[in-house]
């Protein structure tokens, strides 16, 4: 990742006008704020690469940045949540389905927020659809090192969060969602970010 240059593909509001190709896909997902763009940009070693894309205009639709030339692409798709067009979750679920060279969606989750309605919405449709899917959680640099004092005690351990998300997994992680759940964290300083690496590229094969 880190030594191959990144470029952003394209941009689509309306999901018909994406060109196609054979270069694997792999997806990221999550709600508004969940830490997506920061993620991306830390994948790619890339300081402005997905915030570039969170620009007006560009939040609402789905971005493509290729990775090491034609060898990967990477999905920013619209953050869920607060106002997006109430047509995101079909367009988005039957892009998934049918896309042939797609190969796994990231699902990420704020750990301090926990699982939201829409995010076991968007997992019941993954299982539904069939679209492999793995869960990825944000910031967990919140839940090792609380930096006010009062924040202690609200914040969980992160040994709690992993049963707790393990116990969703058991109960809505169906067929298409693998078990293992990443760990990351984009700042202050960087954490699972190279393991996320590696499951994209077992995820696609390269
Ligand atoms: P997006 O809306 O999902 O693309 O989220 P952003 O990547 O823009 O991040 C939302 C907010 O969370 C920003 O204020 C970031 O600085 C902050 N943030 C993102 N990642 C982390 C992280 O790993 N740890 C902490 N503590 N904050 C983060």
């Amino acid at each position: 990742f880190e030594q191959y240059p990144v470029r952003f593909l394209w941009g689509a509001e309306e999901f018909a006008s994406i060109p196609d190709g054979a270069v694997p896909e792999v997806a990221f997902l999550g709600r508004s704020n969940v830490g997506k763009s920061s993620i991306l940009n830390a994948l790619m070693a890339s300081k402005g690469m997905a915030r570039t894309s969170s620009k007006p205009g560009r939040t609402k639709q789905m971005n493509a940045f290729g990775v090491g030339g034609a060898r990967l692409t990477l999905l920013d798709m619209p953050g869920y949540g607060h106002g997006s067009r109430h047509s995101w979750g079909r367009e988005i679920m039957e892009y998934l389905r049918s896309r042939k060279q797609f190969r796994r969606a990231f699902l990420l989750i704020d750990p301090i927020h926990g699982f939201k309605e829409v995010d076991m919405m968007i997992m019941e449709a993954f299982v539904d659809m069939g679209i492999p899917y793995q869960l990825v959680l944000s910031k967990t640099d919140k839940l090792e090192e609380p930096k006010k004092k009062k924040d202690r005690l609200a914040t969980p351990h992160i040994n709690e969060v992993f049963m707790d998300v393990q116990g969703v997994m058991r109960d809505y992680g169906g067929h298409s969602g693998f078990g293992e759940i990443l760990a990351t964290s984009s700042e202050p300083v960087k954490k699972g970010i190279n393991e996320l690496r590696w499951a994209i590229l077992r995820a696609t094969g390269l």
